[in-house]
């Protein structure tokens, strides 16, 4: 597995979505990046880092979840990983929608510096500029390229955060990347 086969099922998916819900022609990028903003915040509550007010800021790695109808089925579940994966997915369809080529998904702006938390704010900040533009009055000349700069430095903090500040391995984070693809077909399939 690596990041351009996660792109193309990213793809498919998306397609799917937009034939099966008639969104053909529809700008789906604000919703998008919002969802994206969604899911970082998402990430950031299971890291708990920043709860100062808080004695419990332990990131939720493995966390005993009950299932079944039973209530028998007990599994560990790192919620840390699921929510990185989620916000994967949606930096995926964020790049399909600016048709990024799959090696620019490579390109890193920067090795960032501060902490955690500093990551986790300016990450938020630099996915919510991807759409800073069509707030001005005067268009800009090269939008692409505009939302194209603000989305690789999204991504590059994004990359940060994953393998070096949340210990998420490469391979952790792709299988999990698959197994949500899945869930996320499946929920399609039953009208989810
Ligand atoms: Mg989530």
């Amino acid at each position: 597995m690596n990041l351009e086969k996660m792109y193309e099922m990213q793809k498919e998916l998306d397609a799917r979505i937009i034939k099966e819900k008639g969104l053909e022609g529809v700008d789906l990028l604000p919703n998008t990046v919002l969802a994206l903003q969604v899911e970082i915040a998402e990430l950031a509550n299971e890291w708990r880092g920043f709860k100062h007010w808080s004695n419990d800021r332990e990131p939720r790695f493995n966390v005993l979840e009950i299932g079944g109808t039973d209530c028998s089925e007990e599994k560990l579940v790192n919620r840390v990983l699921e929510e990185y994966v989620d916000c994967l997915h949606f930096f995926l369809s964020i790049a399909r929608q600016l048709d990024l080529p799959a090696e620019d998904l490579y390109t890193l702006e920067y090795t960032p510096e501060g902490d955690t938390v500093i990551l986790f704010s300016n990450l938020l900040h630099y996915v919510g500029l991807i759409l800073a533009d069509r707030l001005l009055v005067n268009p800009i000349t090269n939008v692409l390229e505009y939302r194209r700069n603000y989305f690789i430095a999204a991504l590059s903090l994004f990359y940060e955060l994953g393998e070096k500040r949340l210990g998420l391995t490469f391979e952790q984070i792709a299988e999990a990347y698959v197994a949500k693809n899945a869930i996320n077909h499946k929920r399609q399939s039953t009208g989810y």
